[in-house]
């Protein structure tokens, strides 16, 4: 026994919700690591994209990439960095709206989603743990300690995400934002695996 306080943390939620938002306060409050899984299978996206890979046209390119991409949280100085391939993840890549366009259809693929599940579970040797995603409480983190779905109207969550800089393209309207979001809950919410 290390003594080691473990507690683990759920919150799932749609696009846009203020999940991060509510995982960030609540890591800097419980001292603990705060885990975006959405980054996570963003960054498969983006390198899927880096690849040449078209996610939607060829999901078997992305399955057959897996074994070359090596992704981890790394602890530093009480926050997790992504890390591909040795190299940090820059965060202004994968919130570009090119990578948002295809995550859901690289999120939908059973093999990438299987194959994150021990990235993901990784984390819990780190101790208290929030993480937020779309099935941290029913599928990865199912004995957690704490459960929270989140969610706002469509309305509010379009307007949350127009007002973060980089992540939207520009000219985005109201509407428009609310359609990609509308596509992405729409993708997520009737996937096969982990809906
Ligand atoms: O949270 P965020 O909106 O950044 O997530 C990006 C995408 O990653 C989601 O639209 C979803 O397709 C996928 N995702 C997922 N499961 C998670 C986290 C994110 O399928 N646990």
């Amino acid at each position: 026994m290390t003594g080691k306080k473990m507690i683990q943390i759920a919150i799932d939620g749609p696009a846009a919700s203020g999940k991060s938002t509510a995982a960030r306060a609540l890591a800097e409050r419980l001292g603990g690591y705060y885990v975006n899984t959405g980054d996570m299978y963003r960054t498969v996206a983006w390198a899927a994209l880096q690849a040449g890979i078209d996610p939607d046209a060829d999901p078997a390119a992305v399955v057959a990439k897996l074994p070359a991409w090596d992704l981890r949280l790394q602890a530093e100085e009480g926050v997790l960095q992504l890390i591909l391939n040795d190299v940090p993840v820059p965060q202004a890549a994968i919130r570009a709206p090119e990578v948002a366009a295809v995550v859901s259809q690289v999120a939908r693929i059973p093999e990438v989603r299987d194959w994150m599940l021990d990235r993901q579970r990784d984390c819990r040797h780190l101790g208290i743990i929030i993480m937020e995603g779309r099935d941290i409480g029913t599928v990865v983190l199912p004995d957690a300690t704490c459960k929270f779905f989140i969610t706002a109207s469509p309305e509010e969550r379009a307007r949350r995400r127009l007002q973060q800089a980089g992540e939207v393209t520009p000219g985005a309207t109201l509407a428009s934002v609310a359609a990609d979001i509308a596509e992405r809950d729409r993708i997520d919410s009737t996937r096969a695996v982990a809906p």
